[in-house]
């Protein structure tokens, strides 16, 4: 039996990784997301139980007490974000390939658990500059939200050698194809 498989995305906040995971939903992979939960407010048109599960913080605290987490970080101050367990093990049991939004703290700390059997794709952007306009053009954030993430861009690109695979998501299509072929080679070996 071919054991379902793990790819997990990590970047800067703007560098691209929603925009290729939703491309990669879209084709004839079998891969499902892995909906994660924060405590940060849905934005814009999020739903709880699509994008995430939206828990109070105290709701949070007390899944993390209880060990229902495969790893949470602290992404921002007062914002926890985390993969539950149970999310992961529901998936990789129906023999379906899951892919993860993840920061690169909690990727890493994925990988560790799941050794060979976890991809990690760092996406890169051009340039900070770069992440600023995009994050602008989004108008999904408030001005000191976007300082907030780009202040923590520098620091999340030095984790990128430490990642199996880096695209550079300058040009949309290429970054696009670079992906598709990624990960349609990595589950089918
Ligand atoms: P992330 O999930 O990494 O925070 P998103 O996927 O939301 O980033 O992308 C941030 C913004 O940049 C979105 O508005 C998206 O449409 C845009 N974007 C993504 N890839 C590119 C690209 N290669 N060139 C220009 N804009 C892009
Ligand atoms: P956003 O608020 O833009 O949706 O996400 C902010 C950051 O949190 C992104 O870097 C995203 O990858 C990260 N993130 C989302 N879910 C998780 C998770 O379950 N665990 C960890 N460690 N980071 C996450």
């Amino acid at each position: 039996m071919i054991m379902a498989k793990l790819i997990i995305f990590s970047a800067p906040s703007g560098a691209g990784k929603s925009t290729l995971i939703r491309y990669l939903l879209s084709q004839e992979l079998n891969i499902r997301f892995s909906i994660s939960a924060t405590s940060r407010k849905p934005r814009g048109e999020e739903k709880d139980g699509i994008e995430y599960y939206f828990l109070t913080p105290e709701e949070f605290r007390r899944r993390i007490a209880n060990n229902e987490f495969l790893e949470y970080e602290e992404v921002y101050k007062d914002k926890f974000y985390g993969t539950l367990k149970r999310e992961v093990d529901r998936i990789l049991a129906e023999g379906i390939n899951v892919v993860f939004d993840v920061d690169c703290i909690g990727g890493l700390n994925i990988k560790k658990v799941y050794g060979n059997r976890a991809l990690t794709v760092f996406v890169m952007p051009p340039s900070v500059e770069a992440l600023r306009k995009r994050l602008e053009k989004r108008a999904t954030d408030a001005p000191a939200v976007i300082e907030n993430r780009l202040a923590k861009a520098e620091y999340e690109m030095s984790f990128a050698p430490q990642f199996d695979v880096i695209i550079h998501n300058d040009d949309y299509d290429q970054a696009k194809a670079e992906v598709l072929k990624l990960v349609t080679d990595f589950i089918d070996n």
